[in-house]
């Protein structure tokens, strides 16, 4: 018997790490067994490489990658439960907790894009007509040394998750500069993605 320092606090049997919090332990996988979501298997991956393989994977659709990203969330607050409550949900209970916050979550989702005041396109566009995709973009400063930083994120015309990205900028501390290159950066990274019709919105 060798004495575990990280013991996972869903089963209590096993070092916690990423992986095994958000995948492996029984209680994820038996989350992400009844969830029947078309995921990649979680065997001789590390959390990056596993995220990486349904991110990168065209079959699987914007939405079922909203639901994984719903699930990871709920199996992480769960895990949260047994360390402050001592106690763990039934997976199903999470399961249709997770399927209704996720239909929820759409639904508040248009209704807040529909009453966006810089709106371009009224109503909601048709997301196959030539509309195209809606990217909020950001600037931040970071630390005491003020670090620069850009963030983005694309949805559908209809709100379903496309893409998300981050990373530094070089620029002096300067908001309106900032939020001017993060700008370039959303639409370089639109454009090398084949993006032509975007709708975007500054925070
Ligand atoms: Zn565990």
């Amino acid at each position: 018997m060798v004495d575990l320092v990280n013991v996972c606090p869903s089963c209590g049997l096993e070092e916690e790490n990423v992986m095994h919090a958000l995948c492996s332990c029984f209680f994820a996988s038996h989350v992400w067994s009844l969830s029947q979501l078309p995921i990649p298997s979680f065997n001789g991956r590390n959390f990056k490489q596993w995220v990486e393989g349904w991110l990168a994977e065209p079959a699987i659709t914007p939405d079922t990658k909203g639901r994984i990203c719903g699930f990871l969330y709920d199996i992480w607050t769960s895990r949260n439960a047994a360390v402050w409550e001592g106690f763990l949900p039934y997976p199903q209970k999470l399961l249709r907790g997770s399927f209704a916050r996720w239909e929820a979550w759409k639904i508040s989702f248009q209704q807040h894009v529909r009453n966006l005041p810089f709106q371009v396109a009224e109503p909601i566009p048709d997301p196959h007509s030539a509309a195209g995709v809606i990217c909020y973009v950001d600037a931040g400063f970071h630390g005491p040394q003020h670090a620069p930083s850009y963030g983005f994120i694309v949805y559908e015309a209809d709100g379903t998750f496309m893409a998300a990205a981050n990373g530094p900028l070089t620029c002096s501390y300067d908001p309106i500069l900032a939020e001017a290159l993060a700008m370039c950066e959303a639409l370089s990274w639109l454009k090398d993605n084949g993006y032509t019709a975007v709708t975007l919105c500054s925070r």
